[in-house]
C-alpha cells in the first residue's frame, strides 16, 4: 500500500493546488481515510482563494497558446497521458479502490475507460469537423467552424473519481480549452496521483505548463469559486440532482454554460417472456455492482405480474450469494459505501421504506461480523409501489425496488413516473415490446438499453440523462461540441451585395 502511494507520488501531506507545478497550498487539512476499514491514507492541504486565483489566472495564459497549438498536436499531448496510464493502470486501479471503495476488477476497468476517452480523445482530434452549407447567395460560401472555448472547470463526484474527469479533459484538451478540475473532497488522492501521472506528459513537451489543472477543496467553498467564476465558460458537473441545482442557478446568473450529469432513478422492465437468466445477471450487476453507488445503479426492477414471484425468489437467491468485504479481494463482489453518512442515508430510507409501505423482502442490515469495516451493509430487496416517495429518490445505496405491472404499457408509464432520467433497459425477445421502449413513446432517459442492464456503458456513445439528471452528454459521439465555440462564417466572393431574403436596400 505504502510503495504503491510512493509511486504514483502520493505523499504524507499533499498540495491541494496544480497548476503546472504544485503550489504551497494555504487551506485546511483534508484527512483522507479509507472506507475499506477506516484507515489514513493521506492528508492534503486544500487550495485557498488566493491558490484560486493563481490557478485561474495560469490557465488563462496557458490557454493563450494551447488554443494555437493544431489540434492533432493536442492530441499528440492526450495520446502520451494515454501511454501513461497504461504503465500506472494496477497502481491507479488500486487506489481507487482503497480510496472509494470498489471492488479492484471495478477499479481497474475505471483506468481502462481512461485510457479508451485518450484513444478516442486522439482520433477525435483530427476530427472536429464543422458543415459547409449552400449559401441562398451567388457567388457565397457558408459554412462553420469550432474554435476552442477557453478556460472550463470540472466538478466530479466520489464514484467514479478519475474516469468522469477523463470523458471532460481528454476531450476539452484536443478541443483546446484549458481546465480546473475540482474532485470530491473524499477522493482527492486519485486526483493528485493522475495529475502527477499528466505531469509528467506536460514536462517532457514544449508546451504550457497549466493545461490539466487541479483545486482541491470544499464543493461550499472551491466549488463555489469555480460555478461564479465569469471566466469559466463552461462547466462540467457530475454530482447529485440537489448540487446541480446549485450549479446550474449559479451558471445561469452569469450565462455560461453547463454540462449536468446528476443523479439517476434507472430501471429494468423485465416481461414475461424474457431470457430471465440474462435479466438475473443484469439486475445484480446493475444493483449491487459499486455497492449501488452508480449514477446508472439499477434501483428499479419492473417485473410482469406473471414472471414477479419467480423473478423474486430467484434474485432473493442469488443476493444471499453475494460476497461481501474488502474489495481488495478477488472473491469479494460487494465492498463498503463511501463514508458513515451514507451508511445513515440507508437505514433511513430503510426506515420510510416501512413506513411507507414497502416489504423489506431481503438484506436491511449493517453488518458488523465478517467485515474489515463499519460501512458494510447488505445489499436489499424491497418489493415497492412506483407511487412512494422514498423509490422516487435517488437513494446512493445498494437498495432495489421490485415493482409489478401487467403489461408494456403500464411498464413504460412507471418507467418514466420519476422525476430523474439517465438510464433504462428492457428485457424481452419480443420486437415489439423493444422497439415501442425504444420509441418516441417508449423509454425518457438518455440512455436505452434491450438485454443489456443499465450500468456499465462503453466510452462511444454519449453519456447522459434527461430531466433532473441535466440533460447534459458526456464522453463519446459528439459531445466535444460542447467543449468549442461553434461559429458560423459566409463569405463573399463576389463583386454584388445581395442580402438574404431577397431584402433590396440599394441607394439610387
Ligand atoms: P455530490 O453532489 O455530493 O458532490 C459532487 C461534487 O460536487 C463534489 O466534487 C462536490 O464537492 C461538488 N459540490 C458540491 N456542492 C457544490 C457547490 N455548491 N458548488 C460546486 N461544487 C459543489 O455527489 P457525490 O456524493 O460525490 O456523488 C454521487 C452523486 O453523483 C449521485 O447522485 C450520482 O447519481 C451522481 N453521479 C452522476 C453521474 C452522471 O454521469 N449522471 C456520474 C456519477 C455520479
Amino acid at each position: 500500500m505504502k510503495e504503491i502511494l510512493e509511486r504514483l507520488g502520493i505523499k504524507e501531506i499533499n498540495s491541494g493546488a496544480y497548476c503546472g507545478e504544485w503550489l504551497d497550498t494555504k487551506g485546511k487539512i483534508i484527512e483522507v481515510f479509507s472506507p475499506i476499514d477506516d484507515s489514513l491514507l493521506a492528508k492534503v492541504k486544500s487550495a485557498s482563494a488566493e491558490d484560486f486565483n493563481t490557478i485561474m489566472h495560469k490557465s488563462k495564459e496557458a490557454f493563450k497558446t494551447w488554443r494555437m497549438i493544431p489540434a492533432p498536436q493536442r492530441g499528440e499531448i492526450v495520446r502520451q497521458i494515454g501511454l501513461e496510464l497504461r504503465k500506472f493502470k494496477g497502481d491507479l486501479g488500486k487506489l481507487v479502490t482503497i480510496e472509494m471503495g470498489k471492488i479492484f476488477t471495478e477499479g481497474l476497468g475505471e483506468v481502462q475507460e481512461m485510457i479508451d476517452m485518450a484513444d478516442f480523445a486522439v482520433g477525435l482530434s483530427r476530427q472536429l469537423y464543422g458543415a459547409t452549407m449552400p449559401s441562398e447567395r451567388p457567388l457565397h460560401r457558408m459554412y462553420e467552424q469550432w474554435h476552442p472555448l477557453g478556460v472550463i472547470g470540472i466538478i466530479s463526484a466520489f464514484n467514479f473519481p478519475v474516469a468522469v474527469w477523463a470523458w471532460n479533459a481528454f476531450i476539452a484538451g484536443v478541443c483546446g480549452d484549458t481546465m480546473v478540475w475540482k474532485p470530491s473532497s473524499f477522493t482527492p488522492l486519485t486526483a493528485i496521483a493522475v495529475t502527477n501521472i499528466v505531469h509528467k506528459v506536460v514536462e517532457r513537451n514544449n508546451i504550457p505548463k497549466a493545461i490539466f489543472n487541479l483545486v482541491i477543496g470544499p464543493g461550499s467553498d472551491i466549488g463555489e469559486k469555480l460555478i461564479n467564476d465569469k471566466d469559466i465558460l463552461l462547466i462540467s458537473a457530475t454530482g447529485s440532482c440537489q448540487m446541480g441545482k446549485r450549479v446550474h442557478q449559479a451558471i445561469a446568473k452569469r450565462y455560461g454554460r453547463a454540462i449536468l450529469e446528476l443523479g439517476g432513478n434507472n430501471a429494468i422492465i423485465v416481461m414475461e417472456d424474457a431470457n430471465l437468466e440474462l435479466a438475473l445477471k443484469a439486475v445484480l450487476f446493475g444493483a449491487v455492482g459499486t455497492a449501488g453507488q452508480r449514477c446508472t445503479t439499477t434501483r428499479r426492477v419492473i417485473l410482469h405480474e406473471k414472471i414477479f414471484n419467480a423473478f423474486a425468489k430467484k434474485l432473493k437467491s442469488a443476493y444471499s450469494t453475494i460476497p461481501i468485504g474488502d474489495p481488495l479481494d478477488k472473491n469479494i463482489l460487494m465492498g463498503p459505501l463511501v463514508d458513515q453518512s451514507s451508511v445513515i442515508e440507508y437505514q433511513n430510507a430503510l426506515e420510510k421504506i416501512k413506513i411507507q409501505g414497502g416489504e423489506i423482502f431481503y438484506g436491511g442490515k449493517v453488518l458488523n461480523e465478517n467485515v474489515p469495516g463499519k460501512l458494510y451493509v447488505q445489499p436489499t430487496i424491497v418489493i415497492a409501489r412506483n407511487d412512494m416517495p422514498i423509490v422516487q429518490d435517488e437513494t446512493f445505496a445498494p437498495i432495489l425496488y421490485l415493482i409489478k405491472m401487467k403489461d408494456i404499457n403500464e411498464a413504460i408509464a412507471l418507467h418514466n413516473d420519476v422525476p430523474q432520467g439517465l438510464s433504462s433497459s428492457i428485457f424481452t425477445n419480443n420486437l415489439q415490446y423493444a422497439e415501442q421502449f425504444l420509441s418516441h413513446k417508449g423509454s425518457d432517459c438518455g440512455i436505452a438499453n434491450v438485454n443489456i442492464g443499465t450500468s456499465g456503458a462503453e466510452i462511444g456513445g454519449a453519456f447522459g440523462g434527461e430531466k433532473e439528471t441535466g440533460g447534459g452528454r458526456e464522453a463519446g459521439s459528439d459531445s466535444w461540441k460542447a467543449y468549442m465555440r461553434r461559429q458560423t462564417n459566409t463569405i463573399n466572393w463576389g463583386k454584388e451585395m445581395p442580402l438574404a431574403q431577397g431584402v433590396e436596400f440599394d441607394v439610387e
